[in-house]
């Protein structure tokens, strides 16, 4: 497992601008319907571990189903960089789209399989 390191990464016109903190070691391969249709690999952070750096007014909030997870999409280039949420517990958590952080090699990554459609 590696060692928790800072990422910056963006959406891909570069409007929306993130850091983030995080060892990488769960990245979800899950088969719900947003996951499947997007193609997103998601890794869970604590809020305080992840800071938008730009773009704020550049976001578009995207509900469905319960209308839990507040999906964050780029107004301009559509990206969904990441997405708010609470735990079971209440907590509060980052979903954030591993796919958008810099230089990032999904193949080196390991997945988790996620059974999110029967969720
Ligand atoms: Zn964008």
């Amino acid at each position: 497992m590696q060692d928790e390191k800072t990422y910056t990464g963006g959406c891909h016109c570069g409007q929306v601008r993130f850091e983030c903190t995080t060892d990488l070691a769960m990245v979800t391969a899950c088969n719900c319907s947003i996951c499947t249709k997007k193609g997103l690999h998601i890794t869970f952070l604590a809020p305080q571990s992840f800071q938008l750096r730009a773009g704020e007014d550049n976001l578009r909030e995207y509900l469905f189903n319960r209308q839990m997870i507040r999906h964050q999409l780029c107004i301009d280039c559509g990206v969904e960089v990441f997405a708010r949420g609470k735990k079971p517990d209440g907590t509060e958590v980052v979903a954030l789209n591993v796919s958008c952080i810099d230089g990032i090699e999904l193949s080196r990554l390991t997945l988790t399989p996620v059974d999110g459609r029967s969720l």
